[in-house]
């Protein structure tokens, strides 16, 4: 076909705002060989009929990130490329009918400071000066958000193609890919129009995605949902007031109620999210169409009954559209999982809003390999495969029927649970424990006493005294007096083999590497020598390691050891193949010593292999905790005998079972950091405080230039340990630091140490402040408390002796 562009260096497979996002900021960067291949008219999956309302609020800092680049770039965008745009800012109010509530938007006004955005908390007197029609007296406050606005989305994306098109970009539309083959290094793209050669790829296919992937072979973790917007006629009394004050009503989000109402033209938009919902697409029954371009399903108005304003208005049209969404409600931008060259931007729930941001993020990841800031939340590689259909259908169904629900840092949503048990699952079950899932593996969180609140609306609060924290503080107790056993399903373990393997592993790590017969920590650095992770190795030979990690990081790191693995050697993924057990406080030695025929004398920070209960097991002399302790890594199918060989063993030695809140309490007092929380690539190695893991005698090793030149020019922030003076909260994640009334710093993870006997806060703070001794503050939900940098050691145990011992 003459014209018809049959090579591009990147591909992108679809044409909503995402997709024409990924192309304006690929071109922006200077990648103009890019063509996006469009199967209808541009906008047609969802971004034609959405309410195109453009908010900057979320708990979450990387979705926030992502919000506020947008906003920010669509109010210079129509000026740029010369293509004017219906983008209204009106600004919105958040209401809050909750104590509870009232602490959330305290949180976010706090990240949204960070981010440069000054969103502002109302009382509910003042909340009738920004919205006159509004019934305040059952209301706890507002948020207001100044930057909310809405935007044509069909304009927007038009606008994004325009721009893209001016820097060289192109786009074919009515070209459905039919098929995807690799030759040569290449993918080819099948279209009817002829196939289109390229080095890389990009499924921005929307709610089409899962249909997309599958031409690569990739399941794509996700579902379909009808979401629906009512559109009513003019109200006289609007109208009057809009005339008269000469804008539009802020957006209102009645979030307690789970509604949004958006003055359009003198009417209403009234946006529910109802519970219950509705899956579309989801049974043998209910098919996806080939095509449902530009089309919507029919109304569905019985679902609605629980919105009184309804009753009120009259109705004028209603949208009801299909909007996908995973198994978590966060999209999907990153490297397709499996497939070489290949890269997602799909699934988005709000798409609209978070465009501008998400086509940044696949820009950066397809030409340089990494993102400005850490998007763990939106990595497609944070599903590991095991979630199944049904599980993408209960989840997308919880995360729609609770689209503005609070997360609360100890609140475990009850859907899609039980997928994956560890072996001994009956019989911590038994014990009381109350579980939550990693990589959805169930693991005891902690272990309930007789009388304890276990209903689930007792987690929904913000307060460190939830119904767990008696017996958790009992927990840490019994590790720091006698022993506890934590039951760690689904840790990540490879095996890395091959002649050369420790040499290729010194060049990926910062550090030594451990001698043979011992385990050590090892740290891996981008080459710009930000955090990519951190594992366990136990060198099992000269060339044979186990790298172990955390059980959510399992296809991040398989992923990226795979990528940079040289010929010859071999990564094996056992984490399936293997149970783990913690054994740790003063003691785990006399209770392992009853059972297991091992050298229990030999030193932290080594391994042997060993037998319980006429089984083979290896044991780690390592605590994540700080106590003495082993790890017991045994196979499943042992696993039960053993544990009940080690509890009958640890009867009479005031050994307990200990869950994942007492763990993450033990460790923070000993500052060992979290991954993905206070280790993640907005921080260098050097910045998050880890230099005694760096070798630089190493004349190579991944990132060591950048984190050499970063040496030199100065470290700007460090990581530092706080103890904080905090009232009934420690503080959440991404909590800011102050001093001298400018805010220097976050905090990456806070607990309660009940070995130490306060709230004790892992951070990062502007590196002049990081000095022991140094006074600043913590904002908590909104008030600053007083916090003192610590000495550069563990708070417990400062010199690990306990663990030596
Ligand atoms: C009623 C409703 C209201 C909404 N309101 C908002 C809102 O106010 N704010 C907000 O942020 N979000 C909102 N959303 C969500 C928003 O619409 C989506 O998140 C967004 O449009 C997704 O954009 P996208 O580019 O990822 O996908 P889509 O717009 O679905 O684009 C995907 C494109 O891929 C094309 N395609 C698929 N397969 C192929 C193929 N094989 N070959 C070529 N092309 C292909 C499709 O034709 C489609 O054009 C709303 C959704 C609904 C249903």
């Amino acid at each position: 076909m003459a014209d018809f562009p049959n090579s591009a260096r990147v591909v992108i497979i679809g044409g909503g705002a995402v997709g024409a996002s990924c192309l304006y900021h690929l071109a922006k960067a200077g990648w103009t060989d890019c063509l996006l291949l469009e199967k209808n008219e541009l906008t047609a999956g969802s971004t034609w009929h959405a309410a195109g309302n453009v908010p900057t609020f979320s708990s979450s800092w990387s979705i926030m990130n992502m919000q506020r680049y947008s906003a920010q770039l669509y109010r210079g965008l129509g000026a740029e490329v010369d293509y004017p745009m219906n983008y209204h800012v009106t600004g919105s109010l958040r209401l809050g009918h909750t104590a509870e509530r009232l602490l959330e938007f305290k949180r976010v006004v706090g990240m949204g400071r960070y981010q440069g955005m000054d969103l502002d908390i109302l009382a509910p007197d003042q909340i009738r000066d920004r919205y006159p029609f509004l019934e305040t007296h059952d209301l706890t406050g507002a948020l207001y958000d100044p930057y909310d606005g809405d935007i044509d989305p069909a304009q927007l994306t038009q606008a994004l193609a325009k721009g893209a098109r001016a820097m060289g970009a192109r786009i074919e539309r009515f070209c459905p890919v039919t098929a995807a083959r690799r030759e040569g290094g290449e993918w080819v793209l099948t279209t009817p129009k002829g196939d289109v050669r390229c080095e890389i790829v990009v499924n921005a296919g929307g709610y089409y995605a899962a249909e997309v992937g599958r031409m690569f072979g990739r399941r794509v973790p996700m579902m379909v949902m009808s979401h629906q917007y009512l559109l009513f006629d003019t109200i006289p009394e609007l109208e009057s007031w809009s005339k008269t004050a000469g804008h539009k009503l802020p957006l209102l989000r009645d979030v307690d109620s789970s509604y949004y109402l958006r003055q359009e033209k003198f009417g209403f938009n009234l946006g529910p999210y109802e519970n219950p919902c509705r899956a579309h697409w989801a049974t043998p029954d209910d098919p996806m169409p080939e095509d449902f371009s530009f089309q919507l399903f029919p109304d569905d108005l019985d679902r609605l009954e629980r919105v009184p304003l309804l009753a009120e208005a009259s109705l004028q049209k209603v949208i009801n559209g299909p909007i996908p969404y995973t198994p978590d409600g966060n999209p999907l931008i990153g490297p397709m999982p499996g497939v070489p060259n290949a890269f997602e931007a799909c699934v988005f729930t709000f798409g609209i809003c978070q465009a501008g941001g998400a086509g940044k993020v696949l820009a950066e990841w397809v030409t340089e390999g990494a993102t400005e800031w850490d998007m763990w939340s939106c990595d497609p590689r944070r599903f590991t495969g095991w979630e199944d259909h049904d599980y993408c259908v209960q989840k997308g169904m919880e995360v729609y029927g609770h689209e503005y629900a609070i997360h609360f840092p100890h609140h475990v949503w009850p859907e899609g649970r039980m997928k994956r048990l560890s072996p001994v699952h009956d019989r911590t079950a038994a014990l009381g424990a109350q579980f939550g899932p990693y990589n959805g593996w169930e693991r005891a969180l902690w272990y309930a006493r007789p009388g304890d609140d276990t209903s689930e609306a007792a987690q929904r609060t913000w307060a460190r005294q939830g119904p767990w924290a008696a017996a958790v503080a009992e927990e840490c107790a019994a590790v720091r007096d006698a022993a506890g056993i934590l039951d760690l399903p689904g840790f990540s373990r490879f095996r890395l083999s091959g002649p050369g393997a420790a040499d290729w592993l010194a060049r990926q790590t910062t550090g030594k590497l451990p001698a043979e017969g011992r385990v050590g920590l090892c740290y891996f650095a981008d080459d710009k020598g930000r955090i990519i992770t951190e594992m366990s190795a136990a060198r099992l030979g000269p060339d044979q390691f186990w790298l172990i990690t955390a059980a959510t990081a399992q296809l991040h790191d398989r992923d990226w050891l795979d990528r940079h693995l040289a010929p010859g050697l071999t990564l094996a993924d056992e984490s399936a193949d293997w149970a783990v057990q913690i054994l740790t406080g003063p003691q785990s030695r006399s209770i392992l010593g009853a059972v297991a025929e091992a050298d229990l004398a030999k030193p932290w920070l080594t391994w042997q292999p060993a037998q319980i209960a006429g089984a083979d097991v290896i044991l780690m002399r390592v605590s994540f905790a700080g106590e003495l302790g082993w790890e017991i890594h045994s196979r499943n199918a042992d696993t039960p005998a053993i544990w009940d060989a080690v509890m009958a063993a640890g009867q009479g030695h005031g050994l307990r079972p200990f869950g994942m809140f007492a763990l993450n309490s033990l460790r923070v007092e000993k500052g060992y950091r979290a991954w993905k929380g206070d280790l993640s690539t907005d921080y260098t190695i050097l910045q998050g405080g880890l230099e005694r893991f760096v070798d630089w005698s190493k004349p190579d090793f991944r990132g060591r230039a950048a984190l050499a030149a970063e040496k030199q020019a100065g470290i700007s922030k460090r990581f530092v340990t706080l103890k904080i003076a905090a009232g009934a909260f420690d503080p959440p994640y991404m909590s800011t630091l102050w001093h001298d009334g400018h805010v220097v710093g976050e905090v990456t993870s806070a607990e309660w140490g009940h070995r130490v006997g306060a709230c004790i806060g892992l951070g990062m703070l502007r590196a002049d402040l990081a000095v022991p001794g140094c006074v600043v503050e913590v904002e908590i939900f909104g008030v600053r408390h007083r916090a003192v940098v610590q000495p550069d050691a563990p708070l417990w145990d400062a010199g690990n002796a306990r663990l030596r011992g």
